[in-house]
């Protein structure tokens, strides 16, 4: 990795390799972090001395285990779930579940170590954790499905609590996920405990925005990071990477300010509508029907499918990478750059890769990373989480204006915090300064935790 650390932060790092070997994402996360904490050390030698960014390394908890299931045929399963709970200092442990073929412990905790930043950004009281499992849904029945969280949870409940650890979704896990985890909880635990989770359904203690949440927010995001430049996203275009929740939401909200979208994907290519992405279309192939992207010029003739096609070559003013962790990388970023591009904003984690962030930082560009820019999605949580603990329900109006509060903040916090730490317009060193000095604060204050 081509920055180099700080001579204190270096050795923490080296010891995060060693202690963790193998789990590269993890690695990844904690070195980008680090490369921008050398001088919050220099004006807070307290966190230094005791050992504040060694213990947040560490998670508190690590939580593996055996998910056995049995398919429609009958034949049986064996797959290996996780929770990491990494940090409780602001509140309970928060953040989502994935199910992929690719989780493994390294993925799990590079969410989960990303998260405690994120949720101490969105300034609500709310730890960091993440689990999952490489559960591969795809092809799956409803009912294999349910059968799969059924036994998750048989295990996972005894973890959970709305003040002790409170999951919700991300790739591969929905509304309908959360409510098979959500009745297995119940079930064993004899109690209807709505805050233990959130992404729930609305007629069973959900939020109202939940779903859109995560997407809104990115582009709430990049609304601010535009007009603090003195433009707009009015009459740009943009492409949007990935068509899940996340992805659908981005898109959503960027028509709404005038944004044209000309282009999204899911892993097997890339959809190209020069008239602007049919929203609506993608909802119905992706929520209702849940198949895949290439359906779309079915019903879009004049738009193109190109499959393996990589979306970052399409010249565009905006792009949201909002599918999956390191999916655009230094030429990429590159291409972009030499395209004309002069915002990009992270719906998903971590989606760019170390050389792709130097290069959109080098170019100048308005670059907000995913700790900040997809913060809506946790932050709403949050409010589902209020929501619950007053048995209150609030209106899509009011819950819409107080992510978009969320996000206007996360913004002002950031964009000051790096002014203040000598980079302006460095959203990366903004978030991580701003999202650590308010654990670390919390860490001090609980003593030696
Ligand atoms: N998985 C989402 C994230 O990456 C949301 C987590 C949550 O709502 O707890 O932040």
């Amino acid at each position: 990795m081509a920055v180099k650390l700080d001579e204190k932060l270096e050795p923490i790092y080296q010891e995060v390799l060693l202690r963790n070997p193998g789990e590269t994402e993890f690695h990844q996360a904690v070195h980008e972090v680090l490369e921008t904490l050398g001088p919050v050390l220099v004006k807070y030698p307290e966190f230094a001395d005791k050992k504040v960014i060694q213990r947040i390394c560490e998670p508190e908890r690590q939580i593996i285990f055996r998910v056995p299931w049995q398919d429609d045929k009958g034949e049986i399963h064996i797959n290996r779930a996780f929770r990491v709970e990494f940090n409780s200092a602001l509140g309970p442990y928060k953040g989502g579940m994935r199910f992929h073929p690719s989780v493994y412990l390294g993925i799990v905790k590079f969410l989960g170590f990303e998260q405690i930043f994120k949720n101490a950004l969105t300034g609500m009281p709310i730890g960091g954790g993440k689990g999952g499992s490489d559960f591969d849904p795809k092809g799956r029945s409803e009912s294999e499905i349910m059968r799969f969280c059924q036994s998750l949870m048989t295990e996972l409940y005894r973890h959970l609590g709305e003040y002790t650890d409170v999951p919700a979704g991300d790739i591969g896990v929905s509304g309908r996920e959360i409510g098979f985890m959500f009745g297995q909880y119940k079930r064993i635990t004899n109690r209807y405990e709505s805050g233990v989770l959130t992404g729930k359904g609305l007629g069973w203690g959900g939020s109202l925005v939940r779903t859109e949440a995560t997407g809104y927010g990115t582009v709430f995001f990049v609304h601010e990071m535009l007009k603090a430049r003195g433009d707009s996203l009015d009459g740009k275009t943009m492409v949007v990477s990935g068509s899940g929740n996340v992805a659908i939401y981005a898109m959503e909200k960027a028509a709404e300010y005038g944004a044209k979208v000309i282009a999204c994907s899911d892993s097997g290519g890339v959809v190209i509508d020069e008239q602007g992405i049919d929203i609506e279309l993608v909802k119905r192939l992706k929520e209702v029907e849940r198949c895949r992207i290439s359906a779309y010029v079915d019903a879009r003739p004049k738009a193109r499918y190109i499959k393996q096609g990589n979306i970052w070559s399409i010249p565009c003013h905006v792009a949201l990478p909002c599918a999956t962790q390191n999916e655009l990388n230094g030429k990429d970023a590159k291409t972009l750059v030499e395209n004309g591009c002069i915002a990009v904003a992270e719906g998903a984690n971590m989606p760019t890769t170390p050389e792709g962030i130097q290069i959109f930082q080098a170019a100048g560009i308005a670059y907000g990373p995913g700790k900040a820019a997809n913060a809506g999605g946790v932050g709403t949580s949050a409010l589902e989480m209020q929501q619950n603990a007053s048995r209150d329900s609030w209106s899509f109006e009011h819950t819409e204006q107080r992510l978009e509060q969320i996000m206007i903040s996360i913004h002002r916090n950031c964009y000051e915090t790096a002014e203040e730490f000598g980079a302006p317009g460095n959203y990366v060193m903004g978030a991580n300064i701003t999202g650590f000095i308010r654990v670390a604060r919390a860490m001090d204050a609980l003593g030696l935790i």
